[in-house]
């Protein structure tokens, strides 16, 4: 039942039980709650055989009192306007929490691009970009990398974009390094999942060192992440991907993995380990349960299997309210989304400070800004939890809230 919750009424919950504690007038919450703009488009693509295909796009603008919307694009079957809708508010939040001068947006297309070419993918990606290129912009809303989107496909947007706009470099963010793209973007999500445990690790009066990890999904972000947890001296002992997990309770060697995985596309034929499946990666035994994948995998029917004395929440919505819900009474702590996994948008930050700028900042003053930004929003989010006695999910939507609500009512409607 609960894996049938939608996206968008699992971030409601969320918020409205912030919302509550600060109190908000029914019309405030209704305002905060309902995206802005919601724009769904047509988007024909000539296949190399000749035929057409036709997709739905969207683009939703959640809010924007802070700053020009931003948010990524995905390129997925289950891309639809209820999914899109509950990651465009979570990213309102995020970046307020992180108190970047962003609003919040998402958008994607419903497609499986594992069918595409090169080229396909290129024209849709283009087609895509004329269909919303009115709506989004450096001041408007710059959408940036998602799952199945990466630096290549920004690259075309940009180029789509200059084409009506002149030349745009900081109408998205994630774009190669060597074409206007930034130092770090491509760690910043994992190295900001690790910034924030380590916080939460010090405040347990524990360090990394001999900490346990499981981490669910080795892309992007769990690869980083994990890359990072074996340097400070953690233990990975398990990790999976699509097609399965791996387990070595001695932890598994990490740097040796990200070769065999960069070889082989996947982790599960990696030597000297067991092969678990990801039901049984989530209730492995560790101190730290990292889900680094799809949202809504820990529910009401698996929560109380969870052997782990922490979930950092990397991906985006991995615990609905029904399993955190359960987490919360089985006293396991979570870090949640808007805060764990905000290194990615904040490095997207400093790529489009940098296009604006025309100048290019050194790799260590990324890393140090990051680590300033995701230590400063830690420590927020921690004060307001023990001030009221509240999760840190609660607390970081608060934060967030507080700072979008500030912004509406100075700015007026
Ligand atoms: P990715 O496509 O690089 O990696 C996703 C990983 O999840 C892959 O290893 C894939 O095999 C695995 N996976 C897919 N289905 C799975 C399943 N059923 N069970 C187990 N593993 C499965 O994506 P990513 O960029 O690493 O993003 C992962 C999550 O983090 C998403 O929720 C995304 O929205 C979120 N996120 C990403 C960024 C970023 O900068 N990339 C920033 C913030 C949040």
């Amino acid at each position: 039942m609960s894996r049938l919750m939608n996206a968008f009424e699992a971030t409601k919950r969320f918020f409205r039980e912030a919302a509550d504690q600060l109190d908000l007038s029914p019309r405030i919450e209704r305002l905060l709650v309902t995206p802005q703009r919601e724009v769904r488009v047509e988007v024909p693509l000539r296949r190399d055989d000749g035929r057409i295909d036709t997709f739905i796009g969207f683009r939703i603008q959640h809010d924007n009192a802070r700053g020009p919307m931003k948010g990524g694009l995905r390129y997925h079957p289950a891309v639809d306007d209820d999914e899109v809708r509950s990651l465009a508010s979570l990213m309102t939040w995020k970046t307020a929490v992180v108190d970047l001068p962003y609003g919040g947006a998402k958008g994607g297309v419903s497609c499986d691009p594992s069918t595409f070419s090169a080229l396909e993918l290129e024209r849709l990606t283009r087609k895509f970009t004329d269909r919303i290129h009115e709506i989004i912009g450096p001041d408007r809303d710059i959408p940036a990398p998602d799952m199945n989107t990466n630096a290549q496909v920004m690259a075309w947007i940009m180029d789509q974009y200059s084409k009506y706009h002149g030349f745009s470099p900081a109408v998205v963010t994630g774009k190669p390094v060597d074409f206007h793209g930034s130092l770090g973007r491509e760690a910043a999500t994992g190295k900001g999942v690790f910034l924030a445990t380590r916080e939460a690790l010090t405040d347990a009066g524990r360090e990394m060192k001999g900490t346990t990890f499981v981490v669910q999904g080795f892309g992007n972000v769990g690869s980083f992440a994990s890359k990072f947890f074996h340097e400070a001296g953690g233990h990975v002992v398990a990790v999976s991907d699509v097609n399965g997990g791996i387990r070595n309770p001695e932890g598994l060697d990490i740097p040796a993995l990200i070769d065999h995985v960069q070889r082989t596309r996947t982790v599960v034929d990696f030597p000297g380990v067991d092969r678990i499946s990801n039901e049984e990666l989530l209730a492995t035994e560790c101190d730290v349960l990292v889900p680094a994948a799809l949202d809504r995998v820990i529910t009401l029917e698996n929560a109380g299997d969870l052997r782990t004395g922490m979930v950092v929440e990397a991906a985006n919505g991995p615990v609905d309210p029904e399993g955190d819900k359960i987490l919360r009474e089985r006293e396991i702590t979570v870090l949640p989304d808007i805060l764990a996994n905000a290194g990615g948008v904040t490095v997207s930050y400093f790529e489009w400070v940098q296009n604006i700028q025309q100048f290019s900042w050194p790799e260590e003053k990324i890393n140090d800004e990051l680590e300033t930004i995701m230590v400063r929003a830690y420590r927020s989010v921690r004060r307001i939890a023990k001030e009221k006695s509240l999760p840190l999910r609660t607390a970081a939507f608060i934060l967030g809230i507080g700072r979008v609500g500030k912004a509406t009512t100075t700015r007026g409607i």
